[in-house]
């Protein structure tokens, strides 16, 4: 992976390992402390310290704020209790005029918010096919308030050029968020792309251990910053710290695991990619990707997330998800341990067949999220499922 250096001029392995590490006064602790206190004492008459109430602000989730505003190259960051919550952060602070412009493939969770807020008449919503330019040009047209992001898109891998969309959304007078969930900043990093926000489900990579849930934006200007940790007050959607400290921890390995994940997804990959019963595999770290390109120039690595499609459809999932080893049947992704899903009946289930058959989502596709158990274990567990397919 390309380290890149940041303003600081620290790389970024460097700030995710030891952003706050040695800087506790009271004990001279390594590790910084978390605090629980929902309340802090005033100094005086009239006189409040820098924190006051957890709910407005909190020294441990301040912490991991600052450190994932730094990786992603922002201002600031605003840390929620969930990756909805975060982008939720974003949307409920616009009003029944606003145009939000969303990819009509974007994460399931994203579409049932946007839509919810619409049916309400509390936002206006469109959704379009991102990869498509025309439609795109066509789409800003209507003047959107925000245009959201989302690449590598959820399951299918899509890839779309954050700066060329982005580019475009501000000349139109967007603001521009990228959900930079499925690569992390070790690989992605949307604000030198010219985004405005950067949104996390810190559930996947961030805190990479699949025991926390939580979200985070991050946005480029410090006056955005300063009224979405006013918006996050008011609505009360700030993470609890104790998430904020165990997420923390997982960023603190954030390099290491990602580097060594996406080096096994490569190997899978490329191995799936020969195998008889598979049909076709979509990672663009594969030449044959028709994300390839686009990812060898946005990405600085192709990650860990990828899907295919089992040649016997329906039928040998059952098979494959009956006999494969290793990795657990069990939707998320981003851990230290592999996952596998199927689309259809899991994560993609409310999309209904019809909208799963026009975004390309086949009854035989599966996901999967390359954890860190050995390469040869995992090709051999997924060989066990394959095997079970032809038989
Ligand atoms: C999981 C996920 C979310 C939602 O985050 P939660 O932490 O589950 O609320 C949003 N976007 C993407 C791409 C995700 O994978």
């Amino acid at each position: 992976m390309v380290e890149k250096p940041i303003a600081t001029g620290r790389a970024m392995p460097t700030i995710a390992a030891a952003h706050g590490v040695a800087t506790d006064s009271a004990f001279g602790a390594v590790v910084p402390p978390i605090y629980l206190s929902s309340t802090y004492e005033f100094a005086g008459y009239d006189k409040p310290r820098a924190y006051d109430y957890g709910r407005s602000g909190n020294p441990t989730r301040d912490l991991l704020a600052e450190t994932l505003a730094k990786l992603e190259g922002g201002a600031g960051a605003i840390i929620t209790s969930s990756g909805m919550a975060a982008f939720d952060l974003l949307v409920g602070r616009l009003r029944p005029t606003d145009l939000v412009l969303a990819p009509h493939d974007c994460y399931g969770g994203t579409i049932r918010l946007l839509k919810a807020r619409a049916e309400r008449g509390q936002i206006k919503l469109r959704l379009v096919d991102q990869g498509d330019h025309a439609a795109f040009a066509d789409a800003l047209t209507d003047k959107p308030a925000l245009v959201l992001i989302e690449t590598p898109s959820n399951p299918l891998m899509r890839v779309v050029d954050i700066a060329a969309l982005s580019a475009k959304s501000r000349a139109v007078g967007a603001a521009v968020a990228v959900d930079n969930t499925f690569l992390s900043p070790a690989i992605q990093r949307p604000i030198a792309l010219g985004a405005d926000y950067v949104i996390h489900s810190t559930t996947k990579y961030l805190n990479g251990h699949s025991d926390v849930i939580g979200g985070a934006v991050v946005a480029a200007d410090p006056a955005q910053v300063a009224e979405l940790r006013h918006w996050a007050n008011v609505v009360g959607s700030s993470g609890a710290p104790f998430d904020a400290w165990l997420t923390l921890r997982g960023v603190r390995t954030l390099f290491a695991r990602v580097d060594q994940q996406q080096r096994t997804a490569i190997s899978i990959a490329t191995y799936l990619e020969a195998h008889p019963a598979v049909a076709r595999v979509h990672y663009p770290g594969l030449a044959s990707d028709p994300g390839h390109a686009l990812a060898t120039r946005q990405q600085s690595g192709y990650g860990a997330m990828l899907s295919f499609e089992l040649a016997g459809g329906v039928g040998a999932v059952q098979s494959f998800i009956g006999a494969v080893q290793i990795v657990t049947l069990a939707e998320s992704l981003g851990g230290v341990e592999s996952l596998i899903s199927h689309p259809a009946t899991m994560t993609h289930a409310d999309m209904g067949a019809e909208a799963r058959a026009a975004a390309g989502i086949s009854d035989g596709l599966l996901r999967l999220s390359v954890g860190l158990e050995a390469e040869q274990d995992l090709i051999r567990g997924l060989e066990q499922g394959l095997n079970a397919c032809s038989a």
